[in-house]
């Protein structure tokens, strides 16, 4: 994603979110007030998910193999973090792509994860308001569906969830100055591609378009890591993010690659590890490896953005702002 240059005006602007030691009387009503924002969002997403017949998996915290976050031009990786268990080495994980793609093949046809990830960004970061360097995606996948059946259940699910909150959540919107602002999106969301943006706005179009809406949209045809669907003849990716105002990128997902050659063409071109996927190629070379497409719900920037805060740490109780370590 391309972000903000970081500037000195910039951290005049935008204060950075405090543990919850240093918050004053008022600062703790607010932050208790986006904490019942947080549970009823979370509440609302999983019980829909759940009764539209997904299964809910726990995540997992270590594993050989992660998301590669490459090539995206939106990740900004200071370090990895990985560690010797066992006489294997492991990494925290960045997304569950790949665990979601092979349990979605095997297992549970419809799933989703509230997945803790760990993501080590630029300490300079700290000032765009939508990073941390832990953050929770609500990751789910389908298999056999289209990206249309996904944007569609995406946008049933966001809109049920503003209706709601808009019904029972009146105090703490008013408190947090979103009562009148948040209104509900008209279905289905607008949507742009990538490469009409590229033309229109440049290298910076997602800064441009975050400007620009005042309603979610959907942005197609982006490219970036090898499990998301390409058509080699088209060059067209068969993609989709979810962006917001204020904050842009709220959700990535995408139809999936399921070919055996194909997904080790695009490991090779993107010079990414291929040992670290070996039972992802091995299941693609057996037929096991099923098509599918779903994607990932960044949790603090949508509460972030419902509940109307600058940085999205607020949306947290430990804050994790990149640069920044706090005891707890
Ligand atoms: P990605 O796998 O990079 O597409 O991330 C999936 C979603 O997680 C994004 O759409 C964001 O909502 C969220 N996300 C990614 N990186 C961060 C970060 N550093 N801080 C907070 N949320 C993030
Ligand atoms: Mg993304």
């Amino acid at each position: 994603m391309a972000s903000k240059q970081f500037t000195i005006q910039d951290r005049e602007v935008i204060e950075l979110p405090k543990p919850l030691d240093q918050l004053s009387n008022s600062e703790l009503e607010r932050k208790s007030c986006i904490g019942r924002v947080m549970t009823y969002t979370l509440r609302s997403l999983t019980n829909q998910l759940v009764d539209r017949g997904f299964q809910w998996l726990l995540p997992v915290a270590l594993s050989q193999s992660t998301d590669p976050l490459w090539p995206d031009p939106g990740a900004s990786i200071e370090k990895r973090v990985e560690v010797d268990i066992y006489g294997k080495t492991v990494r925290t994980t960045t997304s569950m792509i790949i665990h979601k793609l092979i349990a979605a093949s095997l297992v549970y046809q419809k799933l989703f994860i509230l997945s803790p990830n760990i993501r080590i960004e630029k300490a300079e970061r700290a000032y765009t308001g939508k990073h941390i360097y832990e953050f929770t995606q609500l990751d789910f996948e389908v298999r056999d569906a289209s990206s249309k059946d996904v944007m569609r259940t995406v946008e049933d699910v966001i809109c049920n969830l503003l209706t709601q909150l808009k019904r029972d959540m009146k105090e703490e919107l008013t408190a947090l100055c979103r009562c009148d602002t948040l209104t509900l999106p008209k279905k289905p969301f607008k949507v742009y591609d990538r490469a009409e943006l590229e033309a229109k706005y440049g290298a910076c179009w997602e800064e441009a378009i975050s400007k620009e809406i005042s309603e979610p949209v959907w942005i197609t045809n982006i490219p970036r890591e090898f499990y998301d669907f390409e058509d080699f003849k088209t060059g067209k990716w068969d993609n989709y993010d979810l962006f917001m105002p204020q904050f842009g990128e709220v959700l990535s997902g995408a139809k999936r690659e399921w070919d055996y050659e194909k997904i080790l063409k695009k490991i090779e071109r993107d010079k990414v590890n291929k040992s670290n996927y070996a039972l992802l190629l091995k299941l693609a070379k057996e037929g096991k490896l099923k098509p599918s497409a779903g994607g990932g719900i960044g949790i603090e920037r949508l509460v972030g953005w419902i509940s109307g805060v600058k940085h999205i740490a607020e949306t947290q109780p430990f804050p994790r702002v990149p640069g920044t370590v706090y005891e707890l």
